[in-house]
């Protein structure tokens, strides 16, 4: 569902005609061949394509123009190899819609110390080019990544490629549809918000429906279809016995089957990328959608939980990010604690809708439990340990006059022991630096309880993410120290009273 092939990335050099055509020729040449490596980088998810050098205001507002209406540019690589005086750029810069980077790199990596002379410094002047592009950017408070190195150093293409994803993630929630199931879980605060900002900030539409809506596709699902599909979980999943054709509980099973197809229908229907549902509003469906929701997050769609349509875009969003990159990205939600002073830990769970792309094992058991809330018939879930190793806790918020991301940086762990009594999908982590300070940190920033998790991101990435979205950022990692964390909320709160709002 999700493929980042079809994106590009511009690359667009400028110059100016003080320096004659060879030099212009030179200057093309090289930002060809700059574009090219990007584009065969092990860690670049989308093509890289090269742009004619920019030597005119008019020509510049023309390419802004261009990569503004092509839906499969999802953002520019700015790079100024000679000297560009920049009050050229402004026209453009003004109209630009696309998020961009400021590449400063120089094409010759060494000062050729024997043979230096003036050709060589006119053509390599990226060192004060770029400084005369920088100056204007800042002067016109542009958001945009700052990526230092020579080109051929592995470590620029990597950061590109991060950037690069986040880019696509946000090309993705322009005019993306998320659909409400039910409204929120009652009186809870935390997964409410300002539905009009999120789609002037994010680009994503979130719409509500009423629960007979797809009750209407699950009681149409196709027997034949159902049968199918119920043959494709035996082949997949470890199934529990009361599942199986003889046993007890096998109607559910069915019925589960006819739950995913019913909702995958809907979504697929209405072009929909993200979607919540909620236990309170049901009505009409035997059982609370388990697997059809982790199977649906497994291929892509974002979801949140008792109608938590931030969440669900930033897992969505978080999806887009991770695609092709080793590890899964789920929904989450801290459930419990390990309070023992010396190894203080968090279970991360849901009561049903974890993602098995962050499950260790390739075929997860499929089981069938009471849920103790919700006053439905028994749900059927995947039940699965989390891969061990590094993640990020990521949560959006609505602070009423913004939006603020939180990321906490984490270690996931194997539980203690095997919980052979816990009907649900886990993960036990570590937060950075350690629970007692992440926790504090997380909540004094007004965290929710609900995130997405993420075994394929980075900070770097959601960082990028932020950048071009225009979103507060707090991250709580090694580094941090609950003292200057605070003093960096109570910063923030004067920047984006006086200043933030973009
Ligand atoms: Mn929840």
């Amino acid at each position: 569902m999700i493929d980042l092939n079809r994106y590009e990335v511009w690359l667009v050099a400028g110059s100016q005609h003080l320096y004659g055509d060879e030099v212009l020729r030179q200057v093309a040449e090289n930002s060809r061949q700059i574009a090219e490596s990007f584009a065969g980088a092990d860690s670049m998810p989308v093509n890289v394509v090269t742009q004619p050098v920019q030597t005119t205001p008019d020509a510049i507002r023309q390419v802004f123009s261009a990569a503004n209406a092509a839906a499969d540019c999802v953002g520019l690589i700015l790079w100024m190899h000679t000297f560009s005086p920049a009050r050229m750029w402004i026209g453009g810069l003004n109209t630009l819609h696309k998020p961009f980077v400021h590449l400063h790199t120089q094409f010759n990596r060494d000062i050729p110390w024997s043979t230096i002379d003036m050709n060589f410094m006119n053509l390599n002047q990226s060192a004060h080019g770029d400084r005369e592009f920088g100056y204007l950017c800042t002067r016109m408070g542009l958001a945009r990544k700052v990526i230092v190195g020579h080109w051929q150093d592995p470590e620029v293409p990597g950061e590109l490629a991060t950037w690069s994803r986040a880019a696509c993630a946000w090309q993705d929630a322009q005019g993306a549809r998320i659909a409400r199931f039910g409204d929120n879980m009652r009186d809870v605060a935390v997964t409410e918000g300002d539905k009009v900002e999120a789609e002037m900030r994010f680009g994503y539409a979130v719409t509500g429906y009423g629960l007979g809506d797809l009750t209407a596709r699950v009681d149409g699902v196709d027997d034949a279809a159902v049968d199918a599909l119920v043959q494709e979980y035996e082949e997949q999943y470890d199934v529990a016995a009361t599942l199986r054709p003889s046993g007890a509980q096998r109607a559910s099973l069915y019925e589960a089957a006819r739950i995913e197809l019913g909702l995958r229908a809907f979504l697929e229907d209405g072009g929909f990328k993200a979607f919540t549902d909620t236990f309170e509003n049901l009505h009409g469906l035997r059982q609370l959608p388990g697997i059809a929701v982790q199977r649906l997050m497994a291929d892509g769609y974002g979801f949140g939980a008792e109608g938590d349509w931030k969440t669900a875009a930033l897992v969505r969003a978080m999806k887009v990010m991770a695609a092709g990159l080793a590890g899964g990205t789920s929904f989450m939600e801290d459930y419990t604690y390990h309070l023992d002073r010396d190894d203080m830990k968090v279970l991360g769970a849901h009561m049903l809708e974890i993602c098995p792309s962050i499950a260790v094992s390739a075929q997860p058991s499929l089981e069938i439990h009471p849920l103790s809330i919700g006053g439905k018939e028994d749900p059927v879930r995947l039940v699965f340990d989390a891969q061990t190793g590094p993640a990020v806790n990521v949560t959006l918020v609505d602070m009423g006059d913004r939006f603020r991301m939180v990321v906490n940086e984490l270690e996931v762990v194997p539980p203690d022991e095997p919980l052979p009594r816990l009907p649900v999908a886990r993960a036990v982590w570590l937060p950075r630096p350690d629970l007692k300070t992440a926790a504090a940190a997380w909540i004094l920033a007004g965290g929710a309880h609900h995130t997405g998790f993420s075994q394929a991101l980075t900070v770097a990435h959601l960082e990028d993410f932020a950048e071009i979205a225009g979103v507060e950022l707090l991250i709580i990692d090694d580094t941090t120290s609950l003292r200057e964390f605070k003093k960096e909320l109570r910063w923030n709160d004067d920047y984006y009273g006086r200043a933030g709002r973009r």
